[in-house]
């Protein structure tokens, strides 16, 4: 299945609808309407705002570090 990235950015699971005459996702939810690649963009975007805007944010910059030790190292 397909979950609306739109609706799992606001905490609702809802299952989106393929329609295959145009080869897009509908959600009837909030009404987006993407195809795979978008709403794997949707995702995308949504994933790194709230990377940046939470406290997972020093988790990127703890791995950040260490990658950066890492390379140092060798
Ligand atoms: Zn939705």
């Amino acid at each position: 299945m397909t979950e609306c990235p739109e609706c799992a950015a606001k905490e609702i699971q809802t299952e989106m609808k393929f329609d295959s005459n145009t080869k897009h996702f509908i959600c009837k939810k909030c009404g987006l309407f993407a195809t795979r690649e978008q709403i794997s963009d949707i995702r995308y975007r949504l994933n790194k705002r709230d990377k940046t805007r939470e406290d997972k944010h020093d988790e990127y910059r703890d791995w950040w570090q260490s990658s950066k030790k890492d390379k140092q190292g060798n």
